[in-house]
């Protein structure tokens, strides 16, 4: 029997769908392997944000999301799952991904592919921003408030806004600037 999640002929398990599970489109026949069944009866899946290889999974909360995708431990291929809501089954809609510098993230509803380098590109200059005082908002909406952006330094403002602006609005660029965290106070 085919598993529901993952195509696998070797599904042998029945699965039984809890409370938190809405998408029922989803599965094509009651049967599931056994992998794809014990993560899916495992809360901790929904209850974090991981990446997971047929052997390990890390588990992790926001504040350690950039430092684990950009040096992933574990061996491909790997899935990789992030959510905000800390809720729902994302397991079933992530992929395979055999590149440690191309992925794709599954950020609750979104696809996002993660060109590594790109992805650095950004962040160091959306932190940049940032970290100088300009607000998510702002940097996610390109509206910056003009008193800080004088302050910031109008040429260099510019220059950084200039290779960002094809990237807003942007599945990665959203991504990112979810992931960043606020200063430490003691920096
Ligand atoms: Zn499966």
């Amino acid at each position: 029997m085919k598993c529901c999640f993952c195509n696998n002929d070797e599904a042998k398990e029945i699965i039984k769908p809890s409370g938190t599970f809405t998408d029922y489109d989803i599965l094509k026949t009651k049967h599931i392997c056994s992998f794809c069944n014990s993560i899916y009866k495992d809360a901790k899946y929904r209850r974090s944000c991981w990446i997971l290889n047929n052997k390990d999974s890390i588990f992790f909360s926001k504040d350690k999301i950039l430092e684990n995708i950009l040096n992933i431990k574990i061996k491909p291929p790997f899935k990789v799952f992030i959510t905000t809501s800390y809720k729902k089954h994302g397991y079933y809609k992530t992929v395979w991904n055999y590149s440690l510098d191309n992925f794709q993230i599954r950020f609750d509803d979104l696809d996002i592919d993660f060109g590594k380098e790109k992805a650095i590109e950004i962040l160091n200059i959306i932190e940049t921003f940032y970290y100088n005082g300009f607000i998510k908002k702002e940097i996610e909406s390109g509206k910056y408030n003009i008193k800080k952006l004088l302050t910031f330094g109008k040429d260099k403002w510019l220059e950084n806004e200039r290779k960002i602006k094809l990237m807003r609005g942007t599945p990665l660029f959203k991504f990112l600037l979810y992931c960043i965290n606020p200063k430490r106070k003691d920096e």
